[in-house]
């Protein structure tokens, strides 16, 4: 057996009239992401880490933003997919630590439904699933509430 490790970055511009979906899951806010599809930035970041721990690229190789089929997809979807492309490799998902950057809204009280949702869309365990907030501080666009942005680890074994 062994074992692989994929990181995955992402960030979305915040604006007015968006819907703020994060790990799948709509919160309450008055700015979402500016994106192709709905901009969920940790569905984002997870999807690469997964794909990177395989090999397999990144998630603009395979749901280009382009590409009008994508426009306003949850992006669970993507998870979804990238599951079945490790499925086919035989990798298993054994965890995933994600961080995700925000001035606003607080996101740890929606964690445990984020969880729910991501361990649901890549068919495993939510126990699986670490999420940790941040801010920034202050400083920069995430700062100032412009941008959102998460880092995940995901960690793969293959037999
Ligand atoms: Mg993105």
């Amino acid at each position: 057996m062994s074992t692989r490790c994929g990181i995955g970055y992402d960030l979305h511009r915040l604006s007015e009239g968006r819907k703020l979906i994060v790990g799948g899951i709509e919160l309450p806010f008055d700015k979402g992401p500016v994106g192709h599809s709905d901009g969920d930035v940790l569905a984002h970041a997870l999807c690469d880490a997964l794909l990177g721990a395989a090999g397999l690229g990144d998630i603009g190789i395979h749901f280009p933003d382009t590409d009008a089929k994508w426009k306003g997809a949850n992006s669970l979807i993507f998870l979804e997919h990238a599951k079945r492309l490790l499925d086919e490799k035989h990798f298993a998902i054994e965890h995933v630590d994600a961080v995700v950057i925000t001035e606003k809204p607080k996101l740890g009280p929606h964690f445990p439904k984020m969880r729910e949702a991501l361990a649901k869309a890549l068919s495993v365990g939510a126990e699986k699933i670490h999420l940790k907030a941040k801010t920034n501080e202050g400083v920069d666009a995430i700062g100032r509430g412009e941008a959102i942005a998460a880092h995940v680890i995901a960690t793969l074994t293959s037999r």
